[in-house]
């Protein structure tokens, strides 16, 4: 007999697909609901994270295919709830033309009174960069938003599992100096399943508040 205690299986997100892949603002999903955005450098493990978070392996992966990674895709993951994944950053200056488009992209899912916060991934190893910080200044701007109130932010610390546990450790005091008091972190591995609880807790808490703020 199995030593393990008995668990049933129970999905937080039993009905997770892939909505679609929005270019400029007037693509997005009608604002209604409420939305959590992933975002964090190229490479940092969001596909990995997104996949290990909702439990769907490859579901992140639509973001990759040719002609989806300078994208925002939108992924259903309960009813009115959404998952917004930003195209990884840290790559060399985007040139002028694709600012263009970009930019006001950005802005205009800043503005959604769906979007409920941001899930920024940044490898544990590397830790929280400058263009880290310029993304959750972006995200903190309260007068950038619908209500006025600074988007919340939590970052991962990604592929903890390259850490001892001493540096894990090190890791998150750094990233807690840096990020303050406004920003909640934790140490996470996709790999390993490090901290997923954690962030699933952080992610249903977003949504159940959203949904209970007269949305
Ligand atoms: P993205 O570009 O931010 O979406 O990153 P991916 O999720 O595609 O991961 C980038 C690379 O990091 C891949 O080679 C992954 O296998 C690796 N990776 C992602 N998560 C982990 C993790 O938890 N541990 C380790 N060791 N590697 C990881």
């Amino acid at each position: 007999m199995s030593r393990q205690p008995f668990r049933a299986f129970v999905s937080l997100f039993p009905d997770v697909r892939f909505i679609l892949s929005a270019a400029q603002a007037s693509q997005f999903p009608a604002d209604r609901g409420t939305e959590v955005a992933f975002a964090g450098r190229s490479n940092a493990g969001k596909s990995s994270a997104i996949n290990a978070i909702v439990q769907r392996n490859g579901l992140a992966r639509v973001s990759r295919t040719p002609g989806r990674t300078r994208l925002l895709n939108f992924f259903e993951v309960g009813a009115g709830r959404r998952i917004v994944d930003l195209p990884g950053y840290g790559f060399a200056a985007a040139p002028e033309a694709e600012r263009r488009t970009w930019a006001p992209m950005i802005d205009a899912l800043r503005k959604r009174r769906a979007l409920q916060g941001l899930i920024l991934i940044v490898d544990s190893r590397r830790g929280v960069g400058p263009e880290d910080e310029n993304l959750i200044a972006w995200a903190r701007d309260p007068d950038a938003r619908a209500d006025g109130e600074p988007m919340k932010v939590h970052v991962l610390l990604s592929k903890s599992d390259k850490l001892t546990r001493n540096e894990g450790f090190k890791a998150l005091k750094a990233a807690k100096g840096v990020l303050g008091e406004t920003v909640s972190a934790q140490l996470f591995s996709a790999q390993d399943k490090v901290g997923i609880d954690e962030a699933q807790r952080v992610l249903l808490d977003w949504f159940a508040a959203g949904e209970t703020g007269g949305q």
